[in-house]
């Protein structure tokens, strides 16, 4: 039996562990001191590391981990970080002994170059770091809007039920992007009363699902009539240009400069 948890660290970002009760996998430690912390309380040995993507808040606590267990460090190959022993390519399967686990490797572009997610078919998890996050998406660092945008469609195209580990707690702030641009979407306002509760609750929003993100995340509705209108209305779609990669692109300038 499996399970994860979160590790609030930094201002809002979550690194995951994923413990049997004995072992445990750190999915993005970008500080080494929760990590421990939380490691020591539950009597468990770390037994790997996985990096979905290089930057400082997803890596920075690996060296200080591997003084104190000597373990694979898991991570895409192309994205320039020297701390991994086993460099994944799109593909790939990972296979883990303690815990017993098994993930698929996604590439997903967009935000880093080499931005890897990792899926659990078996158990039903994704773990998409900065790509997809509850009511949004990653911003595009290195890669472009149709890199980012193909992505998460190959995330959105999981089975419905996958529960969704992101790195970062924005979900209520995402969401009210979200009502922005496609005030006209009940599921959204049941999704915005939810994750308000659970954040008033001291409670993470997080795992989210594909469902619910294929349901109240602009940036998975491309094609609405509503997300189309309200670009044209703010003046962010100016051609007649209406494609699915249009509406993407000029959603995430809009929410690059959204307050
Ligand atoms: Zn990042
Ligand atoms: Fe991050």
């Amino acid at each position: 039996m499996l399970n994860v948890v979160a590790i609030p660290a930094f201002d809002d970002n979550y690194l995951w562990l994923i413990h049997d009760g004995r072992h445990a996998v750190a999915v993005d430690p970008g500080d080494a001191t929760p990590i421990i912390k939380a490691l020591r309380e539950r009597g468990l040995t770390l037994s790997a590391i996985l990096l979905t993507h290089r930057h400082a808040d997803h890596v920075g606590g690996v060296p200080e981990l591997l003084k104190h267990w000597q373990v694979s460090v898991y991570g895409p190959r192309h994205d320039n970080i020297t701390s991994i022993t086993d460099p994944l390519d799109d593909g790939d399967c990972v296979r883990l002994a303690q815990p017993e686990l098994e993930l698929g490797v996604i590439a997903v572009p967009g935000h880093t170059r080499g931005h890897i997610a990792y899926h659990a078919a078996q158990q039903g998890w994704l773990f998409c770091g900065d790509t997809l996050f509850g009511g949004g998406c990653g911003r595009i660092f290195e890669g472009t809007p149709a890199q980012l945008a193909d992505s998460l469609d190959r995330l959105a195209m999981l089975p419905e039920a996958t529960q969704v580990y992101c790195a970062h707690e924005y979900t209520l702030s995402n969401l009210r992007f979200a009502r922005e641009v496609e005030p006209g979407n009940p599921a959204l306002e049941t999704r915005i009363g939810a994750e308000t509760a659970k954040r008033a609750a001291g409670l993470p929003t997080l795992p989210s699902t594909i469902g619910l993100e294929k349901a109240t995340n602009p940036f998975l509705r491309c094609g609405q009539r509503e997300l189309v209108d309200s670009l044209r209305r703010a003046g962010r779609l100016q051609q007649e240009d209406s494609s699915p990669l249009a509406v993407f692109t000029a959603l995430r300038e809009w929410k690059n400069v959204y307050k």
